[in-house]
């Protein structure tokens, strides 16, 4: 197909979520002088965590380099999973962690779901919050066997309301039979990214928290009990650091950046469905993945009328038309009946994903840090910024599981995700494999 056909006259390659609010600095708050704790990046994590150091008396600075939402927080798919992915590595598979631990963070992830559930009503954030489940769809049979299998430890740890919809009935859940049946959890949710964001903006302006845009933190250096931040636009000093950079994290902080693989992830959103056509693709408005190595993740645009459908269109950040035109065809694999239906936005932004598949949080050489989304990071990180907050405010009732353990990092990984294409490639081909053979 040629562009023209695939792409609406008023393509543009930003997130279809900055037509309600796109990332701006505003005017530019001075840097401080000193403060209690510098936190490192202004997204979901950061906020949370300045959030909930000022309801606990302790005052905090926010440091982004970019504009205010640059990140991850205003271009993700805005479905809110209640953990349902806790312990995926990035090829889709389930990683080893002993039953104990798998319970208690399943049950912390669950948690999570709360915790931003929570948020929202207290501050009356306006976000389209959803509470409509996700459809989990398997991609062989085999898939399926294993989603049955992970059931009852769901139901269990997370409440989840997980139950399996059998091939038989996929239809009631997508209108389309390119899975195997699949999985409902309904403590899922659905809401808008970049409208989450502004309500933890305007949460933590109303606390009075100074929030620095366009201060990128250039070096972090040891000063007596606590710490020197440099950033491009002053010098700070702070008793305490929290690193929440996330898929951006980078060589201001080389231990942190070797325990990260950052892997971008694509979305398109197609423009408003006649609709008897939009009201038909999922009808319960749901949001939906997969099961693939390299999955898709789409759902309807909160007012019901557009498809937002993301994946790996590559593993790393690439052109917004050649994306456009991957996650078209992975789109019109799934429902052939929106061939036509033309692209209105295109983008992309970074996930950050770990070495054993787990959100960390911790402290590295004296630096507290929340890292390591693994792609499902709106309760996540939120949870993790607040964690984080409580622990610096000595407030945590219990640790916290993804505060236990090593954060593993690789001797032979340094920080910079060169094989991702030829991984990602491999992954792609054993998808078909597993499907052939199926
Ligand atoms: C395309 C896409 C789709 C996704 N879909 C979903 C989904 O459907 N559901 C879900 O749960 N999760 C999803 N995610 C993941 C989710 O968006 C992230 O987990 C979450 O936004 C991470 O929040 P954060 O605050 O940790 O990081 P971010 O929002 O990425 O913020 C980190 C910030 O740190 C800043 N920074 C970096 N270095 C410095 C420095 N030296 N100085 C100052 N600032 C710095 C960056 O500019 C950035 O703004 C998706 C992510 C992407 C990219």
């Amino acid at each position: 197909m040629r562009n023209s056909e695939i792409f609406h006259p008023d393509f543009t390659p930003t997130p279809y979520w900055w037509e309600a609010y796109r990332p701006a600095a505003g005017t530019l708050v001075d840097v401080p002088k000193e403060t209690r704790v510098a936190i490192v990046g202004g997204g979901y994590a950061g906020l949370a965590a300045a959030l909930e150091l000022s309801k606990q008396g302790i005052d905090a600075v926010i440091f982004e380099r970019g504009a205010l939402g640059a990140g991850a927080s205003t271009r993700n798919g805005g479905s809110v999973s209640g953990g349902v992915n806790v312990g995926k590595s990035f090829s889709g598979r389930a990683t080893s962690v002993d039953p104990e631990r798998a319970h208690r963070l399943l049950s912390d992830a669950a948690d999570a779901f709360a915790l931003i559930e929570r948020l929202i009503a207290e501050e009356a954030i306006e976000c389209a919050w959803q509470k409509r489940g996700r459809f989990v769809g398997a991609w062989t049979p085999a898939h399926f066997a294993t989603q049955e299998k992970r059931l009852a430890r769901l139901n269990d740890a997370a409440q989840s309301g997980a139950y399996m919809v059998p091939r038989e009935r996929q239809r009631d859940e997508i209108a389309s039979d390119y899975y195997y049946g699949g999985m409902v959890v309904e403590r899922s949710a659905s809401l808008h990214p970049s409208l989450y964001y502004k309500g933890l903006l305007d949460a933590c302006r109303r606390r009075g928290i100074a929030i620095c845009a366009e201060a990128a933190v250039e070096a972090i250096t040891r000063n007596g009990a606590g710490w020197r931040l440099d950033t491009s636009r002053g010098t700070v000093i702070a008793g305490e650091v929290v690193v929440a950079t996330n898929g951006y994290t980078g060589k201001l902080t080389p231990a942190l950046r070797r325990r990260i693989v950052p892997i971008a992830s694509h979305i398109i959103a197609t423009e408003p469905l006649a609709p008897d056509l939009a009201g038909s693709l999922i009808p319960k408005r749901r949001s939906i993945s997969d099961t693939k190595r390299v999955l898709c993740y789409y759902r309807m645009s909160p007012d019901g009328t557009r498809m937002v459908f993301g994946g790996r269109a590559r593993f790393n950040p690439a052109d917004a038309l050649l994306c456009g035109r991957v996650l078209y065809g992975y789109m019109t694999e799934r429902f052939p009946q929106l061939r036509g239906a033309r692209v209105t936005h295109s983008w992309t932004g970074n996930t950050a994903f770990t070495l054993d598949a787990l959100p960390h949080m911790g402290e590295e050489g004296g630096l507290n840090y929340c890292l390591g989304c693994n792609g499902s990071g709106i309760a996540m990180m939120t949870y993790l910024g607040t964690q984080t907050a409580r622990k610096i405010a000595r407030v945590a009732n219990a640790p916290c599981a993804f505060g236990e353990g090593e954060f593993p990092d690789h001797p032979l990984y340094t920080g910079n995700p060169w094989f991702l294409p030829l991984v990602g490639g491999w992954y792609r081909m054993r998808d078909r494999l597993d499907r052939m053979l199926a």
